[in-house]
């Protein structure tokens, strides 16, 4: 239940779909198609996430999600990479059904990349099926959220490191890439603080094979009292941090000021 009332979406279409330019693993600047699809809200409910506000309080029947995809995909421009993003876990089966997955799948044949997100929890067969039989190379991002130990057992994310890295290894040792959700100061932590523990979740990011990291300010949700969200100048600071290391790509996402 939530204390204030979510936005009204429409199940027969996607909740959005633009293009954006981003740096891709060989190092060229490239078109990535996006759908955000309409679903049922994740059950996870992370303290930090306001994603619920555009879900469904119900599991689509199979093929919704399928023609959300399709009629998106006819609008947006030809890309060499895609990403799905759902608001949740893209193997949560309440959220996209699963043969919907698969119908997905053979719609992307063209595209190089699909880049979808899951909770690290949510990664096993059902994946690594799916990434069998999807033509393009799957990317999985998965929230690391943060390292500090203080901070993530709070987060509600039902989570914890070894979790995060035992699902890392195993994308990586079924060839699926990995890019990691990384979290700019959190309701319990100073500017201070969010910096340096930002700065330290790239290189857990990195020190266990995580090859790209998105650096997200976090944003006021309900539950976070008078939360205020990081300075512009701590995302620069974590972000040029990350980029200094060499060790793949590190992105700011600063929402919708691009
Ligand atoms: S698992 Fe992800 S989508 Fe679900 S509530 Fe947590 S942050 Fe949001």
């Amino acid at each position: 239940m939530h204390l204030t009332a979510k936005n009204q979406v429409d199940e027969t279409k996607a909740n959005g779909f633009f293009s954006e330019e981003e740096l891709t693993r060989s190092g060229v600047v490239e078109k990535h198609n996006v759908i955000l699809t309409t679903n049922k809200e994740c059950s996870f409910k992370c303290v930090m996430c306001d994603l619920w506000q555009n879900t469904l309080d119900y599991r689509v029947e199979n093929g919704v999600i399928t023609k959300q995809v399709k009629g998106a995909l006819d609008e947006l421009p030809k890309a060499k990479h895609i990403k799905l993003y759902n608001a949740g876990s893209f193997f949560d089966r309440q959220s996209i059904p699963k043969q919907d997955t698969f119908d997905i799948a053979d719609m992307l044949c063209d595209y190089e990349t699909l880049i979808v997100e899951a909770h690290p929890k949510l990664i096993g067969a059902p994946c690594f099926e799916f990434s069998e039989y999807l033509q393009p190379q799957l990317e999985v991002a998965m929230g690391l959220e943060t390292v500090d130990p203080s901070v993530l057992p709070q987060l509600n994310k039902n989570m914890t490191l070894d979790d995060f890295e035992r699902s890392t290894t195993r994308l990586l040792e079924h060839n699926i890439f990995v890019r990691a959700f990384i979290l700019l100061r959190t309701p319990w932590q100073t500017e201070e603080e969010g910096v340096y523990w930002a700065k330290e979740s790239i290189d857990f990011a990195h020190s266990i094979g995580v090859e790209c990291c998105t650096v997200i300010p976090t944003r006021p949700n309900e539950g976070m009292g008078d939360f205020e969200p990081p300075l512009r100048k701590s995302l620069v600071e974590v972000v040029a941090y990350g980029k200094s290391k060499n060790k793949g790509r590190v992105f700011g996402d600063s929402w919708d000021e691009v």
